[in-house]
């Protein structure tokens, strides 16, 4: 398997990173930290051909072939290391879509991906729940039969894009006896009677929410075969988990990059800091770390893409190595830095809060170590 950039490779985290500057970057800079929707950054991310990177060309995007996890991965990692507010709806544009993608109907998929690809429309994927968080599959949300349709009832929180996505992919119990085998996702429709939600507010800007459901779903928002919900969920965080750890080597980076230019030009005792041993140690370990993170994302994305249906142990290495790399990377960024790594709006305070959540969502640190032992010790 080889973890060099094939040339379109390089082109593409080009095209991202010249984009990033030409249009992103000056859209996230003039909304500031306001954790509400960029809905200017979403059009943007349509129109300038970053989302069309994760949709197949005959649903309005321009993959040309499968999904490709390298492409996310990449897509990521350039945009957390150039702009970080554009990296994060680019990574629940995906995903919200990816379940679609994997298990929708034509008819679902012609309805919903075109608008995402274009960035008229927002996703959302929903499965975390008040009591059920690490523990997903103890989820109680419930959907059952009602005349040819499904009543769906239940709450879900810490959900990224509520309450303004336009679509929602909801796991529901179907099945409660069946335990995982009884989990089927839905999609759920914005302004569906029965669904509100309101925002959460969390350390970094992030549009998130929480949802209560009473709603009436008509038959065609079952999404994939009934009770197959789980194994869309799994299948869904089985590839986005690499791209957190993609996510956190682009925010490492940057906060890499940062503290050399810082290193080199501040002067203290006489000289730039940079010619102290304590900073060059600091540099070394940093950059060590982050290489490491970067051949474990690509070794996961590579294998996915070369025909793997699942990649949980690799997904879940990377995650865990790149999120707790980036955390390490980040606090030695602010050390560089000085006092000045801690003056709120900063490009490095900003990273710190930015990296922090990674080592949470789509599954905590602790739960990627219980799934990579569970692998080892399996017979
Ligand atoms: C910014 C952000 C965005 C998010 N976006 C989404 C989204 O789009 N969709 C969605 O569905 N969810 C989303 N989440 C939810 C996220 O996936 C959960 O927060 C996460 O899975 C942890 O669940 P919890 O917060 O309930 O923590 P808990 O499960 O309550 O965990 C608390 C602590 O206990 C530890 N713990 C729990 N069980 C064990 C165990 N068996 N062994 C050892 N330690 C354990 C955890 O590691 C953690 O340290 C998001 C969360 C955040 C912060």
């Amino acid at each position: 398997m080889t973890l060099t950039l094939t040339p379109a490779e390089q082109e593409l985290r080009a095209f991202v990173a010249r984009t990033a500057a030409r249009v992103l970057c000056p859209l996230a800079e003039a909304w500031g930290e306001r954790d509400e929707m960029n809905w200017d950054l979403v059009r943007a991310l349509g129109k300038e051909g970053v989302f069309p990177l994760l949709v197949p060309s005959r649903y309005g995007g321009s993959l040309e072939g499968p999904f490709r996890a390298m492409t996310l991965c990449l897509g990521r990692e350039e945009l957390a290391r150039c702009c970080p507010p554009a990296e994060e709806l680019f990574a629940i544009q995906g995903l919200g879509s990816y379940p679609i993608l994997l298990a929708g109907s034509e008819a679902q998929k012609a309805r919903y991906l075109p608008p995402i690809a274009r960035g008229e429309q927002v996703p959302a994927f929903a499965l975390t729940e008040p009591e059920a968080g690490s523990d997903a599959a103890g989820l109680t949300t419930a959907a059952t039969r009602e005349g040819d349709g499904w009543r769906l009832r239940g709450e879900k929180r810490f959900i990224s894009n509520a309450p303004v996505a336009d679509v929602y992919v909801v796991f529901a119990r179907t099945e409660p006896e069946r335990g995982t085998r009884g989990i089927s996702a839905f999609l759920v429709e914005k302004g569906t009677p029965g669904l509100s939600g309101r925002p959460m507010h969390t350390l970094a800007p992030h549009v998130i929410g929480e949802l209560a459901f009473d709603c009436r779903l008509p038959a065609s928002s079952l999404l994939g075969p009934l009770n197959e919900g789980w194994r869309i969920a799994m299948g869904t965080l089985d590839v986005f988990r690499a791209s957190v750890g993609a996510q956190a080597v682009g925010l490492a980076q940057a906060a890499f990059d940062l503290s050399v230019a810082h290193a080199r030009s501040r002067v203290q005792f006489g000289e730039p800091i940079a010619r102290f041993q304590a900073i060059q140690m600091k540099l070394a370990d940093m950059a060590t770390e982050i290489r490491a993170a970067r051949l474990l994302v690509y070794s996961a994305a590579r294998l996915k893409d070369s025909g793997a249906e699942r990649v949980t142990l690799e997904s879940s290495m990377a995650k865990l190595y790149a999120t707790e790399m980036a955390h390490r990377v980040v606090d030695q960024a602010v050390q560089i830095h000085g006092g000045t790594g801690v003056l709120r709006g900063h490009p490095i305070e900003r990273l710190y809060r930015e990296a922090r959540a990674g080592r949470i969502y789509e599954g905590t640190s602790e739960i990627q170590r219980l799934i990579i032992a569970r692998h080892l010790l399996r017979d």
